[in-house]
Parts: C-alpha cells; sequence; structure tokens
C-alpha cells in the first residue's frame, strides 16, 4: 500500500482522511508516527491554499513520500473576509475559541441581520513526490448570529447558521455537521480527483 502521511495530529482527520484515501489503495499515517516530530511548521501564506501546500511541502521534503495537509477557518463578510487563515489566533497567538467568539460577537454588534454572511472554508493539497499536486476546496455558507448557542463542535460552531437550518453548527448533531460540513465537501473532492488519477 502507498503510504501517505498527514501533515496533521488531529485524531478525527486522521480518520476521516484515512478512509477516504483507503479507497483508493493509500495507508494514511500521520507525521508523529511517521517520525516527523520535532518540528513546528509556521502558517506564513495568506490564504488557505498557500498554507495547506507549506505544510504538506515541509513534510513532502522531509520524508519523499505523498503527504496531504488541510487548512480551514472562517471568513465573515461584515469583516471584508477576516479572520480567514487567523481564525484560530483571531483574539491572539494563546486565545481560546471562547475568546474568539467573544470577540467576533463585539466587532459584529452592530451589524444588522442580513449583512451577518460567513463561511466557513477547508482546502486540502496533497503533494507527490514527482511534482503532481491536487488541491480541493470546500466552503459551507451561512450566518453569523447573536449569542452562541449550542455545546457541539468546536470553534466558531456556537455562532454559525449553515443556509437552510435554524440551529447553530454547535447545535447540530455532529454528524449531521459533518456530512455537510466545508471538510467534507473538501474531502469529497479530494476523493472524487483521487479516483480519476
Ligand atoms: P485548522 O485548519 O484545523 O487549524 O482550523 C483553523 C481554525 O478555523 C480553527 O481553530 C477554528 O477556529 C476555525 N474552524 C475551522 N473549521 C471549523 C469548524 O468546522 N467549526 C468551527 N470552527 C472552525
Amino acid at each position: 500500500m502507498q503510504k501517505v502521511i498527514l501533515a496533521s495530529r488531529n485524531k478525527g482527520k486522521i480518520r476521516e482522511i484515512g478512509a477516504i484515501l483507503a479507497k483508493c489503495g493509500m495507508e494514511v499515517v500521520s507525521r508523529d508516527d511517521a517520525g516527523i516530530d520535532t518540528f513546528e511548521v509556521e502558517e506564513t501564506g495568506s490564504t488557505f491554499e498557500e498554507n495547506s501546500y507549506i505544510k504538506a511541502k515541509a513534510i513532502l521534503d522531509i520524508a519523499g513520500v505523498p503527504t496531504i495537509a488541510d487548512d480551514s477557518g472562517i471568513m465573515v463578510d461584515a469583516l471584508n473576509g477576516e479572520p480567514g487563515v487567523y481564525s484560530a489566533r483571531f483574539a491572539g497567538e494563546d486565545c481560546t475559541p471562547l475568546d474568539n467568539n467573544i470577540k467576533m460577537l463585539d466587532l459584529l454588534k452592530d451589524v444588522p441581520d442580513e449583512e451577518r454572511g460567513a463561511k466557513f472554508v477547508s482546502v486540502i493539497t496533497m503533494l507527490f513526490p514527482d511534482g503532481r499536486q491536487l488541491v480541493a476546496r470546500g466552503e459551507v455558507c451561512g450566518k453569523l448570529i447573536h449569542e452562541m448557542r449550542g455545546e457541539h463542535g468546536f470553534g466558531y460552531d456556537p455562532l454559525f447558521v449553515p443556509d437552510g437550518y435554524e440551529c447553530t453548527f454547535g447545535e447540530m448533531d455532529p454528524e449531521e455537521k459533518n456530512r455537510m460540513s466545508h471538510r467534507a465537501a473538501s474531502l469529497n473532492k479530494l476523493e472524487e480527483m483521487l479516483m480519476e488519477l
């Protein structure tokens, strides 16, 4: 089986991406399991595409086998697409998800409902030693409400109501979120691309 190293330590991502690559005869190994655990890759890009490429390339250069990395975040219309690639550190370097949500609510406090559009974005980049590269982008559109609702999920989920729904991602059954999320969309695209290889 072709080994593919995932530039992430997130167990959920390893499972999800592993299941898709298995269908294509590939085995996903986390960077820790591949023994590439001694350095942190700096996410210096200004787009999700750049950051996922930077992470995948750093591991490819060391391991010389195919690599996969993802990058994701939320883009808010009223903030001209911010925080985007800075979603995790929106309220500061060592901030918590709660800090980020409080900052978001504060910045949007005077923004009316019809201008509270936002989207989650996920980009997955897969690089091969021979130079081939696959880039899959998934998005889910919705709006940000005026208070946090729901205990499920993570990050900005308690503020985000996807289009066509009344509940936030934080209130939604996690399985349903996982079926319709930006990550599901990018993973589906990656699967289609791999099938065509
Ligand atoms: P990463 O790509 O896993 O590093 O995620 C970047 C940041 O984007 C996270 O720390 C969250 O703040 C935000 N984010 C990405 N995906 C989601 C999601 O599905 N729900 C809520 N927040 C998310």
